[in-house]
């Protein structure tokens, strides 16, 4: 029979329907946050699985990069913009969490987080989470931990300027806008650390690179990088 608690649950499906993050359209019992056509289709990058990558040619040259990855392309797709939008800025902090449980499932099996001893979540400017009530990176490196069993630390690294927006803004600008904008509370913390940096969104790699900066004074650190998306340049 059921409960009380679970019929309430029923009910409360029955008149608020769920739907899924990415197309909208409604879940069915067995789906959680994304419909099983957008599960399947939502379009993977697979660089994991590639050696020297475009990520990592970009990126390694500026700081000791161990792996790097995102999950996701992101197409110019209606329903990619509206997930990234959801996790983002409408309050589904479940749908990061779940995001982030997809990525750690799915990456898991070829072995991308082996050796990773911590996972930072790229920080929000103070202001811009309390105003927003939660970082969307956070939530995602939650939901890596909850598969991986790897603690997350939100506390180490600090975003003391706010330079998000950057949507008008050349490579070259975004770079120095970024530049020196994080630091860390306790760099003994990490000396001989493997570090993951998660982020949502990787574009230029300028908000990484400077993350990154902020580890330079801790000695053998090794970072790598898992974003949920990137830009599609082929
Ligand atoms: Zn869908």
């Amino acid at each position: 029979m059921k409960t009380v608690r679970q019929w309430f649950l029923d009910l409360f499906r029955l008149l608020f329907p769920p739907q899924c993050v990415a197309c909208g359209m409604m879940l069915e019992e067995d789906e959680e946050c994304l419909c099983k056509l957008c599960l399947e289709t939502l379009p993977r990058t697979q660089l994991h699985l590639i050696k020297h990558n475009y990520l990592e040619v970009m990126l390694r040259a500026r700081f000791p990069l161990q792996r790097i990855t995102a999950f996701f392309y992101h197409k110019k797709e209606k329903r990619f913009d509206h997930l990234i939008h959801q996790i983002k800025y409408n309050g589904r902090k479940d749908a990061g969490i779940y995001m982030g449980k997809l990525m750690a499932e799915e990456l898991g099996k070829d072995g991308f987080f082996k050796g990773v001893e911590v996972i930072v979540p790229v920080p929000l400017h103070p202001h811009r989470q309390r105003k927003r009530g939660y970082n969307q990176s956070d939530c995602l490196a939650q939901g890596i931990s909850i598969v991986t069993g790897i603690p997350v630390d939100t506390t180490s690294l600090i975003r003391s300027a706010d330079n998000q927006t950057q949507v008008h803004q050349s490579r070259l600008e975004r770079l120095r806008n970024v530049k020196g904008i994080f630091r860390l509370t306790r760099p003994e913390a990490f000396t001989g650390k493997h570090i993951l940096l998660v982020d949502d969104v990787l574009t230029t790699g300028s908000t990484i690179s400077a993350c990154a900066e902020a580890f330079h004074e801790v000695e053998d650190i090794h970072i790598s990088v898992l974003t949920l998306s990137a830009v599609d340049r082929h």
